[in-house]
């Protein structure tokens, strides 16, 4: 017989499709702050979100008589007719998420909106609207869901651990974070500040802060366009690299997105100055007209698709690029002597404001249960989940002493900065003015060299020092991949052939390294028993380089290392590059202009290939700053 499924059994089977787990239900809450047009949002939650999500906003509110019916399916203030959905400015239009969250959870909700003195308070246990009251309350919306998945115990099964599934919401709430750097947001899980943002509308800052990591506080300002497409964020110097790309984040036109095409553009813009298999720390905003987007309408899918993929890929490697050459891109020196009495001032203010919201979430927890009676209770945690909290958690916190210690870093770059209310949250771009410009050597004058080490120049505003072994080695390694990679080799034969021996064990993969150092533009013969007779060298180099190089290359090789591919050779050559010059080697000033004038031509000038950095730089402000001066 075929029938009508009951209100509740719809409401279930339809709930599936938007509430999966915990973080979804953060998301759709979070979201719904977000177009309510708050300026502060609180999440909090306890046991991975499966027993308590609370989500507090100060936004627009909902006047009591609309209350429940937001609760409806398809209840939405957001689109009226099919026309509105091509375009769609708010993160939710479908109106199924309060009601969808509501069927399958014990939800509270209490909401007030500004212009009228008292709040409602709704009371919803899996459909089923138990109160509905007056309530004072402050102005905006607080949702409390517990027991995600109480009356569908079959779904309740498939809820990973704590650990993973306040890990997604760790990661969602970063995203969101970062996504609107013009809204407060502040985390909590089971009872600890994860993080909190300043809402300033400055995208560094909101990294510091979710992320809390010294080398993530001063990352390089990456803002380009092309056409209709504007892209700005940061990025990771060359010198800081991760395994993965989980510290790649893309937003589109606000929404966080996966897009091989952004990734595609990110890579191409590091080519050469990342290893293989190495990717780069990345915050990328993309701002592109909508009618050129399809953002998959599922809830849950990421994917977006752009009409014309190519153009966005080339943008963003040209963005990278641009960035990678910049004044920014060089190692700065920032303020080692803030004063002790400010670091302590903010530490105090920092934990008051952490208290005042410990506490004020205790009370609201103390009254949730009160009313509950059978609110689950949630500290019996097994020992692999808390540890495998504990890992999340201290992934995200390391390193949170060093970056207390770590000055904060006013924004340098004007676009991001939020101005009025009204604006949008998400970051600004104001591509009028050019905020990025390249380094250019031909301002840096050189003023000497200190410790027969670091040579010292200056520009304008600027004090530089630069590691003279650091920098050779980077030309040094540039010409050399340059050469293994060229067709034509010129090669220089030498008077007085460099004799090198090695072990039985390199000896029998001669097939192998005699090859490679063939292409790179060596002439090596046999010599005898285990030696070798080295009569052509590079033509850039001098002898007594491609002596130590090609040592430094067979011992290398006797250590076992196995020529298998181009990351190997990669740091094979890396490797070898670090007996190309020494430190202290006395320099004249026409052989550190012809050095400078040489790193200049490289393609990543600003580290050696080992990853450390050549130059140093030091703002004419931050040296100001540490004479006390501003
Ligand atoms: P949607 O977001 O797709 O419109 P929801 O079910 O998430 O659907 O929300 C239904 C309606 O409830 C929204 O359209 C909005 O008018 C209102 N609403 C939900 N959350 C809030 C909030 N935090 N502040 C103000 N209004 C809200
Ligand atoms: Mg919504």
């Amino acid at each position: 017989m075929i029938r009508v499924l009951e209100k509740n059994v719809a409401d279930k089977i339809a709930a599936g499709e938007v509430v999966e787990r915990p973080v979804s239900v953060v998301k759709e809450l979070v979201e719904n702050s977000v177009d309510a047009g708050a300026d502060s949002v609180v999440v909090e939650i306890r046991n991975g979100g499966k027993s308590y999500i609370r989500v507090t906003d100060n936004g627009c509110g909902i006047p009591r008589e609309e209350a429940e019916t937001a609760f409806l399916r398809h209840a939405t203030s957001k689109i009226v007719s099919a026309k509105d959905l091509d375009a769609i400015k708010t993160l939710g239009f479908r109106g199924e998420a309060l009601a969808s969250i509501a069927a399958v959870t014990r939800t509270e909700f209490v909401s007030k909106t500004r212009d009228s003195k008292l709040g409602v308070r709704l009371l919803i246990h899996g459909s089923e609207v138990l109160q509905n009251s007056g309530t004072g309350c402050p102005d905006g919306t607080t949702v409390i869901v517990t027991d995600l998945f109480y009356n569908t115990p079959a779904r309740r099964k498939f809820l990973k651990s704590d650990g993973a599934e306040s890990g997604q919401i760790i990661d969602f709430m970063s995203q969101i974070a970062l996504a609107y750097p013009g809204i407060k947001f502040r985390f909590i899980n089971n009872g600890n500040i994860v993080f909190s943002t300043a809402g300033k509308g400055d995208v560094q800052a909101a990294i510091s802060a979710v992320y809390k990591l010294r080398e993530y506080s001063d990352l390089v300002p990456v803002c380009s366009s092309k056409g209709n497409h504007h892209v700005t964020g940061y990025i990771s110097r060359p010198s800081l690299s991760r395994t993965n790309r989980k510290n790649q984040i893309f937003f589109v036109n606000g929404r966080v997105v996966s897009s091989k095409v952004i990734e595609k553009g990110l890579t191409e813009g590091y080519r050469e100055r990342l290893f293989e298999g190495r990717y780069p720390v990345a915050f990328l905003f993309i701002e592109t007209d909508p009618s050129e987007l399809d953002v998959n309408i599922h809830p849950n899918k990421r994917e977006v698709r752009f009409d014309r993929e190519s153009e966005i890929t080339e943008l963003v490697a040209k963005a990278v690029t641009e960035a990678l050459g910049t004044k920014e891109a060089v190692t700065e020196i920032r303020n080692p002597f803030r004063d002790p009495t400010r670091i302590e001032e903010e530490k105090l203010s920092e934990n008051q404001v952490d208290i005042k919201q410990i506490l004020t979430t205790k009370r609201r927890e103390t009254s949730v249960k009160e009313e509950q009676s059978d609110y689950r209770c949630s500290e019996n945690l097994s020992w692999e989940e808390r540890k495998e909290e504990e890992k999340h958690l201290s992934e995200m916190t390391r390193d949170l002493n060093c970056s207390n210690r770590q000055p904060q870093k006013e924004s340098t770059v004007s676009f991001l900065n939020r101005e009025e209310k009204e604006s949008s949250l998400r970051p600004r771009i104001d591509i009028s003015e050019p905020v990025l410009r390249p380094f250019d050597f031909s301002e840096l004058t050189l003023t000497g060299v200190i410790f027969h080490t670091y040579i010292t120049a200056e520009d304008e505003n600027n004090f530089y020092l630069i590691d003279q072994h650091a920098a050779h080695e980077r030309v040094f390694y540039e010409k050399l991949v340059a050469e293994y990679m060229s067709g034509e080799k010129p090669r220089q034969i030498i008077l007085t052939p460099i004799i090198i021996e090695v072990l039985p064990a390199v000896k029998e993969t001669e097939y192998d390294w005699l090859d490679t150092l063939t292409d790179m533009g060596f002439l090596v013969e046999e010599f005898g028993h285990n030696s070798y007779v080295v009569k052509e060298i590079p033509a850039f180099m001098t002898i007594s380089e491609s002596e130590n190089f090609v040592k430094e290359f067979v011992d290398s090789l006797s250590e076992g290392i196995k020529l298998m591919n181009t990351v190997v050779l990669n740091r094979l050559i890396t490797r070898s590059c670090k007996s190309a010059v020494k430190a202290h080697d006395h320099l004249s000033m026409e052989e550190m202009k012809s050095l400078l004038s040489q790193l200049s031509a490289c393609r990543n000038p600003f580290s050696c290939p080992h990853g450390r950095p050549t130059f140093i730089r030091f703002s004419q402000y931050e040296i100001e700053k540490m004479f006390k001066r501003v």
